[in-house]
């Protein structure tokens, strides 16, 4: 059987045309516009590349998109700063300080001086905490992202059995809380996990998070089980560069479901959720109510 494609690029587009809709409501109804601040140290040309798309799309949807570019060597008090003066400015709905950070600034600390009403990346200490209580948070984007695609794609998740393979604070642990919000069965396996084919093939739903080339193999899935594969990685091949996953799509594809391809799949869906958590931190900042669909 092969698997239905899970197309990330064209849910990706539902989802920023839900947003552009809820934006222009807001505009024409109360007179907001939602607006995100999105903050670079330094040059790592990746960041660049993902900030440049991050500020396209928000004006695309008709957001207000602020870039603060600071060099490699700002200070932390500098960086703390800015971070403060977008905390304190009502324009500013969401902020992002794109990670990683130059070696000399500590993360945690930067990232927790964000207010977490405006933490649209979702990282903020606070926001971890109420997620893993099950409270109103503000949710990481690229698990939002799959988890909307399985709801998408199943409706309820309830009762079924996942397995998350990763346990990073930014991928991992919020994907395996947000399966335990909607009722599965969760494991979180990583490199120290025991057997690991026989794991997997117990799962439904199959997300990998590893960072690792066409680590999972055919064989592991499941018979109609969903693979969500959330793995970025540049190989070359054939002497050409090319994006793979972190499951090997041609085998699991046998034996899947449904499965998100690389690239298309569940890379899209992470910009398109940053702006919907924007939109969302907009609504609750104006005590309005939130967009349908957008949150977890
Ligand atoms: P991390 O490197 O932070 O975490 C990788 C996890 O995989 C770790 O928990 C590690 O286990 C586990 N792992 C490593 N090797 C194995 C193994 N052989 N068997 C089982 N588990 C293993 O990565 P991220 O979570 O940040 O990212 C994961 C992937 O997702 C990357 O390819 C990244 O590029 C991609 N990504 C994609 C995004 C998107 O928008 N689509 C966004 C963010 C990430 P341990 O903890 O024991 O070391």
């Amino acid at each position: 059987m092969a698997a239905q494609i899970i197309d990330g690029k064209a849910f990706a587009a539902t989802v920023r045309e839900k947003v552009a809709g809820h934006v222009a409501r807001l505009k024409e109804e109360h007179n907001i516009t939602p607006g995100l601040a999105v903050v670079l140290v330094g040059e790592d040309p990746a960041s660049q590349v993902y900030v440049r798309s991050k500020g396209k799309q928000t004006v695309e949807v008709g957001m207000n998109s602020y870039e603060h570019k600071l060099d490699a060597e700002t200070s932390e008090e500098d960086l703390l700063a800015v971070v403060e003066k977008l905390n304190n400015d009502p324009e500013v709905h969401g902020i992002l300080v794109q990670l990683p950070l130059p070696g000399h600034l500590n993360e945690d600390l930067i990232i927790n001086s964000i207010d977490p009403a405006k933490d649209v990346d979702g990282f903020h200490i606070s926001n971890v905490g109420l997620l893993g209580t099950g409270q109103k948070s503000m949710v990481p984007c690229t698990p939002l992202g799959c988890l909307m695609m399985l709801r998408d794609h199943h409706g309820s998740l309830s009762g079924m059995d996942a397995v998350v393979i990763g346990r990073s604070n930014i991928v991992g642990k919020p994907m395996a809380q947000l399966l335990l919000g909607d009722s599965c069965t969760v494991t979180i396996a990583h490199s120290r996990t025991k057997d690991l084919p026989d794991v997997v093939r117990r799962a439904d739903i199959v997300v990998a998070a590893v960072g690792r080339p066409e680590m999972v193999p055919g064989d592991w899935i499941k018979e109609g089980a969903t693979v969500i594969d959330v793995g970025i990685n540049r190989i070359e091949r054939d002497g050409k560069n090319k994006l793979v996953g972190d499951v090997d799509y041609a085998s699991c594809a046998e034996r899947a479901g449904a499965i998100t391809p690389v690239p298309g799949g569940v890379g899209p869906m992470t910009i398109a959720c940053l702006l919907a958590n924007t939109v969302t931190a907009c609504c609750r900042a104006n005590g309005l109510a939130e967009p349908e669909g957008l949150t977890a």
